[in-house]
């Protein structure tokens, strides 16, 4: 099975991914992780994202696509795969097309998260994770169970994200308006998208998305 999770940033699409990916052992593959593990090792393509991530703006599609055909060429072939904040843009999208296709996979679900544009900022502007495992966390609405230590690894270690700021955040969601909200469409005509509450709680969220994917 290989499902896109659609959504603004912070509409819960890593969140909702890890949980697939441990009730279900499906793989998550999502470009901003990709793309922050490329800066933080300072690969060319690193190189030439980080200053377009800083603002809240589109990497290229050339660079995403290739890190997306990159991972998908490195997993079995009968591995279920989460496509967390890929696609983003129509280009994007036919890319996937391809990159499946060539590969026999084909895409099942669509999982349009929706949330209230009022609720993104303050989820983004709290939204930390572990260090070392990557588990995601926020100040209010997910917080670790003992206070300072990761609930999956133990770690003590958490680290926030340079682009969490209010001021990128609204430009990463105009990005999302323009670009990404335009290629529901393209799904919709071959009848997989499903539309999820994403403003429920995380639980009921994962109940919801688990149900789809049942069917
Ligand atoms: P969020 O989870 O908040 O939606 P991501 O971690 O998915 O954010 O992405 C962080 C940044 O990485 C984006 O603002 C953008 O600069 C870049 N990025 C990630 N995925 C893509 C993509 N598919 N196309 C273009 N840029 C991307
Ligand atoms: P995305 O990957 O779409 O940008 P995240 O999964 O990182 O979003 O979620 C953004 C923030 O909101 C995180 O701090 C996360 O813990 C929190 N969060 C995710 N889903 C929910 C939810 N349903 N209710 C409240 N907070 C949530
Ligand atoms: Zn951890």
């Amino acid at each position: 099975m290989n499902i896109i999770l659609l959504g603004p940033p912070g509409a819960g699409k890593g969140t909702q991914a890890q949980r697939l990916v441990a009730a279900l052992g499906m793989v998550q593959l999502s470009t901003g992780d990709m793309l922050r593990a490329a800066v933080k090792a300072g690969t060319p393509v690193g190189l030439k994202a980080k200053a377009v991530m800083d603002a809240g703006e589109l990497v290229s599609d050339e660079i995403v696509s290739g890190i997306i055909g990159e991972a998908l060429d490195q997993l079995a072939p009968d591995v279920g795969v989460i496509f967390d904040g890929y696609p983003r843009t129509a280009a994007q999208a036919e890319s996937l097309d391809a990159l499946l296709g060539a590969r026999n996979r084909q895409l099942d679900h669509v999982i349009e998260l929706a949330v209230d544009e009022d609720a993104l900022v303050d989820r983004i502007t709290g939204r930390f994770t572990c260090a070392s495992c990557g588990e995601g966390y926020h100040d209010r609405y997910k917080t670790p169970k003992v206070e300072g230590v990761c609930d999956r690894c133990g770690s003590t270690e958490f680290k926030r994200r340079p682009d969490d700021n209010e001021e990128t955040v609204r430009t990463r969601m105009a990005e999302y308006r323009a670009k990404t909200a335009p290629i529901l469409p393209i799904y919709e005509e071959r009848n997989i998208v499903s539309r999820v509450d994403g403003m429920a709680d995380i639980d009921e969220v994962s109940n919801a998305i688990v149900t789809i994917l049942d069917r």
